[in-house]
Formats: C-alpha cells, sequence, structure tokens
C-alpha cells in the first residue's frame, strides 16, 4: 500500500524546494509597480544579489526562466556572424550553443564528454592556434545539470589568459548559485547567467545576468542589441521600469527578498558548506551501496561532482522503477536521467538524479537516502549495505 500520502519532497534539480517565507512573502496584494515600496526593495535586492555572486560588477533581472538568461547573455555578447566557443561537460551546454546558432551566430563546440570536467590544457591548446580575437567569448556551464559535472572555473580562466585570446569568459551558473563556491570576480569572470527556481529557492519566473565593466564596455561596441535584452538600461535605469523593460516581477521581487534573507541569516559561507556536507553525505551512501551492485555516480572525481545535484546510474529499467517507487510510495520525487541515453539504454531507464539544492537539510538528505534504500529492497535492487551509515557519519561530523 502507498505511503506517499504526506509531505511531497521534489528531489529535482529544479524547481527546487519552495521554502514557507518565500510563499508566505509571494502571498499578498499586487503593490504599485511606479513607487514606493516596490522601488525600495529592488534598489536593495541588487547588491544582495552581487553578494550571492561576489561581483562588483553589475546585476540585471529578467523575466524568464534560465533559457531567457541565456539569450540575454547572447544578445549582449555577439551578434551574428560572431564566433563564439562552448567548451561542453554536458547538455546543457548543447543547449546554451543550440540558442547561439539560432541567433545567427557561429558555435564552436569544443567537447569534453559525460563524465569529466573541462581540460584547461585541451582549452588552451585549441584557443592558441586561433588568432587572439577570433571568439567573442568563450562559454561554459559551471555545474552541468544533466551529468551533475562541475567545472574548474578558475583554471578555465587561466587556460584562457595563457592562451592569449581576448575573449570574454561567461558561465551558467544555473544550478549552482547559492549552492556551489564561486567568485566571479576573483576567478575573472566576465558574464554569469542564473535563475531564481534552484539554488534561490523562488518559483520558476526570474534570470539574472551579471556583467563586469569589460563586458559592458565590448556590449557597447555591438552593432545591434535587441531592446528587451539590452542589459544596459536594465543595470543602469533611469526610470524604475527601465530595471524590468516594462512591468516588474512584482510577486517574485517579494520572494527573491525572502529568499536572499534566509541565505544573509544563514550566512552564504555556511549555505556553501551546508550543500557540500549533504552532498558528501549522499556520495558516502552511494558508494556503500555501489559496493556490491550495479549503482555508479556518473562523475568519479569527488573534485568533479556538483554540490548541488548527482547524476547516477543503475541497470536499465532499474532507474525508472525507482523513481516510480519512490514517486508513487513514498512521496519522493526524483529527477529523470536527461540527456543520458546510451546505445544500451536507448530510452535512459537506468539513468536518475538527485537535486539537493536550495532549502534542503540533514533530515531531508537522510529521509531522501532512507527511501532510496526502501525502494532498493522494495524492488529487489541489488545494493551494498551500510549506505545509511556511512550518510550519518557524514552528517555526524558536520
Ligand atoms: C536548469 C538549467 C538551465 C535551464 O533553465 P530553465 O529555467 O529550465 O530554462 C540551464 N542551465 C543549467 C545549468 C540548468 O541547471
Amino acid at each position: 500500500m502507498s505511503l506517499a500520502s504526506g509531505l511531497e519532497y521534489l528531489a529535482i534539480p529544479g524547481p527546487s524546494v519552495m521554502p514557507e517565507a518565500v510563499l508566505r512573502a509571494m502571498h499578498r496584494p499586487a503593490p504599485n509597480i511606479y513607487e514606493g515600496e516596490l522601488v525600495e526593495l529592488t534598489q536593495r535586492i541588487i547588491p544582495r544579489l552581487k553578494h550571492v555572486a561576489q561581483t562588483d560588477g553589475y546585476a540585471t533581472i529578467y523575466m524568464s526562466n534560465g533559457h531567457g538568461a541565456w539569450e540575454a547573455a547572447l544578445a549582449n555578447i555577439a551578434t551574428r556572424d560572431d564566433r563564439i566557443l562552448v567548451a561542453a561537460t554536458g547538455r546543457f551546454a548543447h543547449g546554451w550553443a543550440e540558442m547561439a546558432r539560432r541567433m545567427g551566430i557561429e558555435v564552436d563546440i569544443l567537447e569534453f564528454g559525460d563524465t569529466t570536467p573541462i581540460d584547461p590544457q585541451r582549452l588552451q591548446d585549441h584557443l592558441s592556434q586561433k588568432p587572439s580575437d577570433h571568439y567573442r567569448a568563450v562559454l561554459i556551464t559551471h555545474v552541468d545539470t544533466s551529468t551533475s559535472i562541475k567545472n574548474d572555473v578558475a583554471r578555465v580562466r587561466d587556460a584562457m589568459a595563457q592562451s592569449k585570446t581576448s575573449a570574454l569568459l561567461a558561465v551558467d551558473c544555473i544550478a549552482s548559485l547559492g549552492c556551489d563556491r564561486f567568485l566571479m570576480d576573483d576567478w575573472g569572470v566576465d558574464v554569469m547567467v542564473a535563475s531564481c527556481q534552484k539554488g534561490l529557492m523562488v518559483p520558476p519566473g526570474l534570470a539574472f545576468v551579471f556583467f563586469n565593466e569589460r563586458a559592458a564596455e565590448r556590449q557597447r561596441r555591438l552593432e545591434y542589441v535587441s531592446m528587451y535584452w539590452d542589459w544596459a538600461p536594465r543595470a543602469n535605469p533611469e526610470l524604475f521600469y527601465q530595471h524590468f523593460c516594462g512591468t516588474a516581477p512584482t510577486h517574485h521581487l517579494f520572494g527573491l527578498d525572502a529568499a536572499l534573507t534566509l541565505i544573509e541569516t544563514e550566512g552564504l559561507d555556511n549555505v556553501i558548506h551546508r550543500h557540500e556536507t549533504l552532498a558528501r553525505a549522499i556520495w558516502a551512501a552511494a558508494d556503500a551501496w555501489g559496493q556490491n551492485g550495479a549503482l555508479r555516480m556518473n562523475v568519479e572525481h569527488p573534485n568533479h561532482r556538483s554540490h548541488a545535484v548527482t547524476a547516477l546510474r543503475l541497470n536499465a529499467p532499474d532507474g525508472t522503477r525507482l523513481r516510480h517507487w519512490t514517486q508513487t510510495q513514498a512521496g519522493l520525487t526524483l529527477g529523470i536521467g536527461l540527456g543520458m541515453s546510451t546505445p544500451s539504454d536507448p530510452q535512459g531507464d537506468g539513468f536518475f538524479r538527485f537535486g539537493h539544492m536550495g532549502h534542503v537539510n540533514a533530515h531531508m538528505i537522510m529521509g531522501l537516502l532512507g527511501t532510496v534504500q526502501a525502494g532498493f529492497v522494495a524492488l529487489d535492487i541489488e545494493h551494498g549495505c551500510g549506505a545509511l551509515d556511512a550518510a550519518a557519519r557524514v552528517i555526524a561530523q558536520g
């Protein structure tokens, strides 16, 4: 009999678990969009967003999902027939590349596969063979949510510097902002995109583009920037409505304010540390399960793994069976495998993901792991023992 009735737990890599404080802040009448509270709130939000991104540069807010942030960034980086390079470690890098192509931008892709991060030396070698102004930008994902690979952004920037390229570095932090350490200015990132529904714990609908003076200066020399996506008036509005090129995303701003307060109350360092510890608890459990059974984490080296999402595989179709069981029998929804089908598993039925981003704590992760353990038992999926003990030890050490 199903035991799913009760508090549902959506453990997919976005949208993440919505905090009550965020939902309560959004449950209110519409504010005046011309003056007063909302105007002041927006002005307060901008520096706090920059703190989460660790930048003194510019922050802009768009009413869109992450795909909109991709287009917003591209519209301010390049125009038709300009060339960019995408260093790919999963499905999302390819998504960003496809969007650029559809905007008429010439895209080269450097493929690093689905299990290992960008190799800085290979990137450097590729860039070194080109004239320094060959590419307008190099695009990477900090964390690719399909593979759960985390790239070393500082080393990518270093490789670019060694190659003498003048390209901007643009980073997709949609799955990592507020989860994995990210130092935009220290790491020399020129453009960064994020959205609100993952580590930032707000229902989907807001996207963010951060950029530095270097990127701003390049943007001013572009032949053409479409009006809606133009980041300049959004970053330096003369009138309030220019922040959003129209009506403000009123309720989402109240939600975002509450979410930023949660982050500030806990402290950004603690938020990052919590994500890291919870991720290590998951890895410890996965290692134990894998000792006797088919379960494998997609990314072998811990330094290359996201702290916000973990991609795993079982023998097909056990991934799909497990997801179905946890959802219908226990009220826990796990993430599907995305873009990870193989010749032996064309539907990707072995693959699944845990989302552990944003509003998650120790008891939720122990609950997730315990529920997966129950699923293994119920479905007769072979697994090693001691997984929950291993996770408990990580949690106990904090
Ligand atoms: C979720 C995600 C996206 C896409 O965001 P949407 O809000 O679904 O458009 C892009 N990149 C990464 C790394 C993501 O995790």
